[in-house]
């Protein structure tokens, strides 16, 4: 009994809780369905399960379109996007990191791509999008919903007001850290690629990438025909309608089974109390974040999921880092060249308000902020 007793303690205070911006913590239940009794990945039952995957994802991407789930990484499907669709040129809009790896990924493929990239916390703006695709140049765009490296959420209800200016340029949202937690209404904004992975708000392990595809989209992947295998849009595509729901490769059987419980899960919280959540969240963390610090995208671009905060007091972020995992807790460094110039607390997936109060007193009393 003691040895239970012991070891448990010794589990339970090696686990931190998260305050990254992906992997997030997952619900121990969900956490336990990864280890599911495996089925073949060529049976009905499979077919049923990744079509109920599909049918509840729509509720929580707002849209009728193709569902596709991907035993990759977020940038897995980014890759095969671009590739997929770009036909002349694709331009790509970054607001940090992130947004850059659109533009590698294009180029790394022989893609043509230009790239726009904005200063850190500066956001992408309708006018600049609509300058570029005046010049006709341009048959595909890039757009970060919400920039995990600089914390900032982009205005994508005023650039889709640009995009139906546009109507054969195919438009593609890196959503990989905003969906989940933030409305995201595919179809009335006409999004065409909605591109997301399991790690982040979505609360699952990570391993599993999502995307939600338009018919404007799939006729331009048919059009141009497969580029790869592993990740080709049009491949994908045909096996899902052909085999009902399959996959052309074995896809991660656990991902569906967690994926599936996890968005049960979600439908019960209720999406939009789920969104809910989240704003509070961030409301709550922006404004202890200007009280002691500030933030570093300009004011009303603050992404709802990942706050970054300018490091105004030079503490050692690493430092800080330490003290915080004595205490059970992790939060982020900056990102590449922001790193201990700026430091990020997430709240996404499962976090609620007691959680940041629990992270930000702790800081306050590390750092003896007063
Ligand atoms: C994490 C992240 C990615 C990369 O996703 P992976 O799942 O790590 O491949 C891309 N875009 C944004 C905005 C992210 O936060």
């Amino acid at each position: 009994m003691l040895i239970f007793a012991a070891l448990f303690f010794h589990i339970y205070m090696k686990i931190k809780k998260l305050f990254i911006p992906g992997p997030t913590q997952v619900h121990p239940e969900v956490l336990s369905k990864m280890g599911t009794p495996m089925i073949g990945h060529r049976t009905k039952e499979a077919s049923i399960l990744q079509r109920d995957i599909t049918d509840k994802l729509r509720k929580l991407m707002f849209t009728g379109n193709k569902i596709i789930l991907s035993t990759s990484s977020g940038t897995g499907l980014m890759e095969g996007a671009i590739r997929s669709a770009t036909e002349k040129k694709a331009i790509v809009f970054a607001v940090g990191a992130f947004g850059k790896r659109w533009w590698e990924l294009a180029r790394l493929n022989g893609i043509d791509a230009d790239l726009h990239e904005e200063k850190p916390g500066y956001a992408t703006m309708p006018e600049t999008v609509d300058a570029y695709l005046k010049s006709g140049k341009y048959d595909t765009v890039t757009i970060t919903h919400n920039e995990t490296s600089t914390g900032l959420g982009n205005p994508i209800e005023s650039i889709s007001e640009v995009m139906e200016k546009y109507p054969d340029v195919v438009w593609m949202v890196d959503a990989v850290s905003s969906l989940g937690g933030v409305k995201i209404d595919t179809d009335r904004l006409g999004i065409d690629v909605l591109i997301s992975s399991s790690q982040k708000a979505l609360a699952l392990p990570p391993g599993l990438s999502i995307a939600s595809v338009s018919k404007k989209a799939e006729s331009r992947f048919e059009k141009l025909g497969e580029r790869g295998y592993y990740l080709d849009f049009k491949t994908l595509l045909q096996f899902i309608d052909k085999k009902d729901h399959q996959y052309h490769c074995t896809p991660s059987l656990p991902h569906m089974f967690a994926l599936d419980y996890q968005l049960d899960r979600i439908i019960k919280e209720g999406i939009e109390n789920r969104f809910i959540r989240h704003m509070e969240c961030a409301e709550y963390t922006i404004n202890w974040a200007n009280h002691f610090f500030k933030t570093l995208p300009q004011p009303g671009f603050e992404s709802m999921t990942v706050t970054c905060i300018e490091n105004t007091r030079k503490i050692s972020v690493s430092d800080l880092n330490e003290k915080l995992a004595e205490r059970g807790m992790v939060i982020s460094n900056g990102y590449g060249e922001l790193k201990e110039k700026t430091f990020r607390i997430a709240h996404m997936g499962e976090l609620n308000l007691d959680d940041m109060t629990e992270v930000t007193e702790a800081i306050e009393d590390i750092l003896n902020l007063k």
